[in-house]
């Protein structure tokens, strides 16, 4: 599952896609039931980033 305790706010669903808001350039993810390996991203400044096992989308979120 992807892990809580990087400081993703919240997620959301997008044509069939779940887009992750962090509010951290790194991410981690291990799938959504754990079901690859581990493994990290870091989202560009103004982009994001897909993984390339389960196709989650990590989003950078603005910090106020
Ligand atoms: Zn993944």
């Amino acid at each position: 599952m992807v892990d809580s305790s990087t400081h993703i706010e919240r997620s959301t669903v997008i044509d069939g896609k779940t887009i992750i808001e962090s509010t951290t350039e790194r991410v981690r993810c291990s799938g959504e039931n754990n079901d690859h390996p581990l493994v990290y991203y870091t989202i560009p400044e103004e982009g994001f980033v897909v993984c390339g096992y389960c196709d989650l989308v990590f989003v950078r979120k603005e910090n106020p």
